[in-house]
């Protein structure tokens, strides 16, 4: 497990960012934290990382956005999935198996259909207003190394 903490929205998107910048395809991140933890922001922070210039709303209402950069970012949130049901309407499985990159917030709520290999990004508020910790678990191989190089420069500061 892995720590950061930021003190402003930026610093999260920016943390975003950082770890957008080291995705490739295939890659599955899951953002848990209540609502208002900072899901979204971190998600924003990802597109741009990966080069998306579109702006990134919140998917709350459908589920799922699509952006195109050099590579494709599905962003869901399944907060308002029903059951197992709706995430096969969505076509989940080629969206999770596919090429592209995949930013799933609330993924704790359809956890049963995750890939076994994945990065876990957990964001908490603390007491003061805009503290949030950032905790990190990759499951697999592939997503400790993303996780470490991230670290590597969230940690220089550059
Ligand atoms: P979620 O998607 O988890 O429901 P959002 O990203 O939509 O949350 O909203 C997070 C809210 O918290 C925003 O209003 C943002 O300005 C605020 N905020 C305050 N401090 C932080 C921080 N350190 N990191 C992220 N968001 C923060
Ligand atoms: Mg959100």
């Amino acid at each position: 497990m892995f720590y950061t903490n930021t003190k402003s929205p930026e610093e999260t998107a920016r943390i975003g960012m950082m770890l957008g910048s080291f995705l490739t395809a295939g890659d599955i991140v899951c953002l848990q934290g209540e609502l208002g933890a900072g899901k979204t922001c971190f998600a924003q922070g990802v597109a741009r990382g990966m080069g998306i210039e579109d702006p990134v709303t919140s998917p709350t209402f459908n589920l799922v956005n699509e952006y195109h950069g050099k590579l494709t970012l599905y962003h869901l949130d399944v907060y308002r999935l029903n059951g197992p049901g709706d995430l096969d309407d969505l076509g989940y499985e080629d969206i999770f198996y596919g090429d592209g990159v995949t930013l799933i917030e609330w993924a704790e709520r359809v956890r049963e259909a995750l890939p076994a290999e994945r990065l876990e990004i957990l964001i908490n508020r603390g007491t003061q207003d805009e503290f949030r910790e950032i905790r990190m678990l990759p499951r697999g191989d592939r997503y400790r190394l993303v996780v470490e190089g991230l670290m590597s420069v969230v940690c220089s500061g550059s």
